[in-house]
Parts: structure tokens; C-alpha cells; sequence
């Protein structure tokens, strides 16, 4: 029986109806708005795109946004103090530095001069070590986001065997993180595991974080598991995931698409981190 496909699209617009019902409420009790600064440097078109539907979306759940577009030339010394100063400005809860920064400069290094309290993208150190602790803090969107179409279809993660390919800091490592947190049993894979297809059948819960189109055929899918596919690959054709859709949904029980599954996630869950930072950033504020 084919699989049941999950619409990523339709989960991110209940999550950010959430959200601006959560904005409206903060506003109402605080008077503060959530705010949400991004740096882009350069002029990557990509990134562009990724940061100007960002603000769309911020726009929508009433969340001010405050775009700060640098030259490509720009110095590490410049960007570390347009950070420090967004990171001392209470008008702003969240910051996100749009990566791929440009070559001479370095982004995890940059990334880590973001107050955590404002790592809306869960990437800093600070951020990766509580997660890593399972303590609470901003956690990665994308991660977010995969477990956030799990639970919304109630996929049991408690006992389960989770098998994650992919071990990048921005999504295969937090989310076998969170996987770990909600008492799945994680196997994370990467480019030197043996026998991956054999490990990927041992799946309740298939994640692929890899970035190489097609890559886990339908007959590396256990019957019936919950197939994710975070991987964004650009063909003559179209997008593709990580995933052979056509041949994994004849096996899954609940699969993502590319585009439309695990994509729209993202930015609902910036906006979720966005808004849960500024409640924080007030309570800090508000006289006891
Ligand atoms: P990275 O390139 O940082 O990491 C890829 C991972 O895949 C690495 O851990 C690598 O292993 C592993 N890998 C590479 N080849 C193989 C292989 N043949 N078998 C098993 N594992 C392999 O990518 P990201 O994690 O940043 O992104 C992964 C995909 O997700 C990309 O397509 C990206 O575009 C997409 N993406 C989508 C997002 C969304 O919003 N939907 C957000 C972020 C990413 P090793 O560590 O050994 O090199």
C-alpha cells in the first residue's frame, strides 16, 4: 500500500498561524514585539531568496524583521560588531547570519559571537552543547522542523529504530540529538558507513540528510517506517530529494515530498524560535 505523503506546506502554515496567535498574546502582555535581525553578506541569489521569504514570513505571524545586507568585502571585525550590537539591542530577539558566509571570512566562527539567548537558528556552540546535555535552549529549525512533522502524525519515537543519514553540525548531529531525546534509538550514517542499505531496513524512523539526489532507494525502506527526506538536490527536472520517492512510497507508511515535506518546516520553526526567544528575553526583563 502506498505510503501516506505528508504535506509539509499545510503543517507550516498551522505552525505559523500558531505563532501569531503566540505574537499577539506576547504583545498584548508585554507590549514587546518579537524582532528578528538577519545579516546576509554578499550577494549570493540563493541565500537572497532563502532570507527574503524569511522576512515574508515573519511579516505574516507580526513579527518585525530587520534585514542587514553587507558587502561582500566585508571584514570580520565589521561583522563581529554589527553582532555584538544586535546582540546588546532589546529590540531585537533573534539573529540569524545567513551561511554560507563568503570565503575569507568564517561562519562558525561567526555564528559563535551570537548571543545564544538569540541564536534563533540553534547553531552556536552554546546552543549545540544544550542540546547535547538535553537542556533547555534554541534548538536547529530544520531538526525542529523534522520532529515537528513526526509529532503532528503521531509518529511513536519512544523505543523506535531511528537511523539518520547524515552527520552535519546543521542537521544530521542535533537532530539524532533530539531523536535521542525522544527515546528513539538513533544510528546516525555518513559517507564511510558500511552497508548502508542494510542499516537504513533496520529503520522505523529514515531521516536522509545527505545531499545526493535519490540516493536511499524504496527497497532500503523498511515496511511501513516514517521516511524523511530533509535533502534539496537541483536537477534538470526539478528538485529532488535525498529519497526515491517513487519507489520509497510504495514500502513507507508516511514519507515527506521535495519540495513541499520538510522544507516549509524550516522557517515555521525560525519563527517558533524567534517568538519562544523574545518571551524568554521578556521574563529576564520584567521586574520580579
Ligand atoms: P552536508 O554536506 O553538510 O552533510 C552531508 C552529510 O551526508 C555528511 O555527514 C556526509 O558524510 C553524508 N554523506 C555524504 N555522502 C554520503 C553517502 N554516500 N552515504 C552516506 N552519507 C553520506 O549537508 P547538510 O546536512 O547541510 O544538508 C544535507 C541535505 O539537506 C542537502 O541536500 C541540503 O540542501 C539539505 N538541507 C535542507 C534543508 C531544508 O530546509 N529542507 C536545510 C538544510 C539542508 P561525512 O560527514 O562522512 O562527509
Amino acid at each position: 500500500m502506498a505510503a501516506t505523503v505528508i504535506d509539509g506546506r499545510e503543517v507550516a502554515r498551522l505552525v505559523g498561524e500558531e505563532v501569531r496567535q503566540e505574537v499577539e498574546a506576547l504583545v498584548a502582555q508585554t507590549g514587546v514585539a518579537p524582532g528578528l535581525a538577519t545579516v546576509l553578506v554578499g550577494e549570493d541569489p540563493a541565500s537572497a531568496v532563502y532570507v527574503a521569504g524569511k522576512h515574508r514570513a515573519c511579516a505574516e505571524a507580526g513579527i518585525a524583521s530587520i534585514h542587514h545586507p553587507l558587502p561582500a568585502g566585508t571584514s570580520h571585525e565589521e561583522l563581529a560588531e554589527l553582532l555584538h550590537a544586535l546582540n546588546a539591542d532589546p529590540t531585537v530577539s533573534g539573529i540569524l547570519l545567513q551561511l554560507p558566509v563568503p570565503d575569507h571570512l568564517e561562519g562558525a566562527a561567526l555564528t559563535a559571537l551570537i548571543d545564544p539567548e538569540k541564536d534563533v537558528d540553534g547553531l552556536t556552540p552554546i546552543s549545540a552543547g544544550r542540546l547535547a546535555q538535553g537542556v533547555s535552549g534554541l534548538r536547529p529549525c530544520t531538526p525542529l522542523g523534522v520532529i515537528e512533522l513526526m509529532r503532528r502524525h503521531e509518529v511513536e519515537l519512544t523505543g523506535a529504530e531511528a537511523v539518520v543519514v547524515g552527520r552535519s553540525d546543521l542537521v544530521g548531529k542535533p537532530l539524532a540529538a533530539l531523536l535521542l531525546q525522544a527515546n528513539a534509538t538513533v544510528t546516525v550514517c555518513h559517507s564511510r558507513t558500511r552497508e548502508l542499505p542494510d542499516a537504513c531496513r533496520r529503520a522505523d524512523v529514515l531521516v536522509a540528510a545527505v545531499g545526493i539526489a535519490r540516493l536511499v532507494r524504496g527497497d532500503w525502506v523498511k515496511p511501513g517506517a516514517a521516511v524523511i527526506d530533509v535533502g534539496i538536490n537541483r536537477l534538470p527536472e526539478g528538485l529532488v530529494g535525498d529519497v526515491d520517492f517513487a519507489s520509497a512510497r510504495e514500502r513507507a507508511g508516511l514519507i515527506t515530498p521535495v519540495p513541499g515535506g520538510v522544507g516549509p518546516m524550516t522557517i515555521a520553526m525560525l519563527l517558533r524560535n524567534t517568538v519562544s526567544a523574545a518571551r524568554a528575553q521578556a521574563l529576564v526583563r520584567a521586574p520580579s
